[in-house]
């Protein structure tokens, strides 16, 4: 059966069902720590522990470096032909998908994301970006250059040998397929280290690797609480670089350990304060009212590109808060993630729905006016849940418009014209997406010029494919995912000078 067709009694089945990969995956096998330390898994949908699941630290991390390693010097996939290794990935992208209902409940149980948009967006994000990556193992080339006549100058790319993956939980299975995808199509071995908040896909994925063909220690996952493992992983001297996807206080730490170890590269994708700015000419203002809506309350709003400052031109203001707020309770309202109709879930943790209402109380004391939600929803007091929230009158030196929230709350601002929203839009550590809703082209086109940030919608919100570079200015981090520039980000070159002589 098509999984759009469950319902949630069906979903309930599935679950009850499922079986959870806690151990590490090192060399190709599941095993525990050898201290038998564990954490555990919680569904914040109700508070129930899922699983207890396996906690390393130095020693753990030191045993998959060592065996990606050993993978890496061996050849036997960062020599294999090119095209070998597309295979591999092609069959992994494919094991995914056949593997499709058990990723959606194992992420959404974990994180609470609803499970639906698991099979619609999560999962067909993974595999389209495995694809793609895979479609890329020979299309990267070395160069030979002009230069002098006695000389023969060629530039090699090359993987970088072990890499370290640390992601975040707001996309477990999608934030650590953009990263392996080409890790792995340029030949590097890597150790993944899955969020403590949402560890329970990472090891499905890793096992799936072997099973489309991957050889034992290509891919490690290493499970354990960020202080502990990801540290750890992070100051390792044989690691050759960190991908880092999370928040802005930890990327800046990678970049310490990076300078404490071996001087590793790192890339890192951080969090946004994204500015969704809709002008007066735009004629169809239900259209830029959905996007807005999703663009904050998608995903529970623990989305780095959240579209959490909405600045609104005047002469549209009123009109825009009245639409957004039935758009809003037409379109998002919390429940059971496992119930095929829910589009929102609750916050990945109690400690996150207590952040997220600490910043509801702060948005109120500052003075900005709550116009939506605020709270807990009714009858859902056993999880983390939080009402779809969105304040007017907002300033943008108000907390709630300076600092990530990473949850469903939406700041409005009303704004005279375009030119002071990108001044306020600009106004921001943060520079990672931004979109214009605007009938004039050259204005749009003044906007993607002059707007501080990595990613830029005009007349939509959140579109892309896997040819789109994904990262940020500012502090919103220096890397960038899926697209062609993200596989230069784990190979380095080699200069080749050949004297020729005669
Ligand atoms: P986080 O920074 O707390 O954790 C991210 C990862 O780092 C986790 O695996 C965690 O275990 C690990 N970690 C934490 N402390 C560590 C330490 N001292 N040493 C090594 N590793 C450590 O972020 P989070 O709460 O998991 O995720 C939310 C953040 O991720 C938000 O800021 C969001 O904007 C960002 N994010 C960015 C993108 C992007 O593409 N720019 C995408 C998704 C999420």
């Amino acid at each position: 059966m098509d999984a759009s067709a469950y319902s949630r009694d069906d979903w309930r089945a599935k679950a009850a069902a499922l079986k959870f990969h806690t151990g590490h995956f090192i060399d190709g096998e599941f095993v525990a720590s050898k201290s038998g330390a564990t954490f555990a898994s919680i569904n914040p949908a109700n508070g129930e522990v899922l699983a207890e699941v396996a906690r390393g630290g130095a020693e753990e991390v030191a045993r998959a470096v060592a065996s990606g390693r050993r993978a890496f010097k061996s050849g036997v996939w960062s020599r294999l032909e090119p095209r070998a290794r597309l295979d591999v990935l092609n069959r992994f992208a494919g094991l995914i998908e056949a593997h499709a209902d058990e990723f959606a409940l194992l992420d959404s149980l974990d994180m609470g994301k609803p499970v639906m948009d698991m099979i619609n967006i999560d999962i067909p994000g993974s595999t389209r970006t495995i694809r793609y990556f895979a479609e890329t193992v020979d299309k990267l080339e070395g160069a030979v250059t002009a230069t002098a006549f006695d000389a023969l100058h060629y530039i090699l790319r090359q993987p970088l040998g072990v890499v370290g993956l640390i992601v975040p939980w707001n996309y477990p299975l999608m934030m650590a397929a953009w990263k392996l995808a080409p890790a792995l199509a340029v030949g590097n071995s890597v150790v993944l280290k899955p969020a403590e908040q949402s560890p329970l896909s990472a090891g499905l994925l890793a096992r799936l690797f072997v099973e489309a063909g991957g050889p034992p220690g290509v891919l490690n996952v290493v499970q354990g609480v960020g202080e502990e493992a990801g540290k750890a992983l992070a100051l390792h001297n044989d690691v050759d670089k960190i991908g880092f996807t999370g928040s802005v206080e930890v990327g800046k730490l990678m970049m310490i350990y990076a300078g404490q170890s071996n001087m590793k590269r790192v890339t890192t994708e951080c969090g946004g304060k994204t500015p969704q700015i809709i002008l007066a000419d735009w004629d169809d203002l239900d259209m830029a009212v959905t996007y807005a809506v999703n663009g904050i309350f998608g995903n529970q709003g623990e989305v780095c590109n959240a579209g959490s400052r909405i600045l609104v031109e005047a002469a549209i203001h009123d009109e825009f808060v009245e639409r957004f707020k039935l758009k809003a309770a037409e379109s998002f309202t919390p429940g059971d993630p496992l119930d095929p109709r829910t589009t929102m879930g609750p916050m990945v943790t109690m400690g996150q729905q207590q952040r997220v209402l600490k910043y509801i109380d702060i948005g109120r004391k500052e003075g900005a006016t709550l116009g939506l939600g605020g709270g807990v929803p009714a009858g859902l007091n056993q999880g983390a849940y939080v009402e779809p929230t969105m304040f007017l009158g907002v300033d943008n030196a108000m907390t709630i418009a300076r600092e990530e929230i990473f949850g469903p709350v939406a700041a409005i601002m009303k704004v005279d014209n375009a030119d002071q929203a990108v001044e306020i839009a600009n106004d921001s550590i943060f520079g990672l997406a931004a979109s214009i809703w605007t009938r004039d082209i050259s204005r749009a086109h003044r906007f993607a010029r002059d707007i501080e940030a990595g990613v830029v919608w005009i007349n939509c919100f959140d579109h892309g494919d896997a040819t789109q570079p994904w990262g940020g200015y500012k502090q919103s981090g220096n890397g960038r995912d899926k697209c062609l520039e993200a596989l230069t980000q784990y190979t380095q070159t080699k200069s080749v000078w050949l004297h020729l002589g005669g």
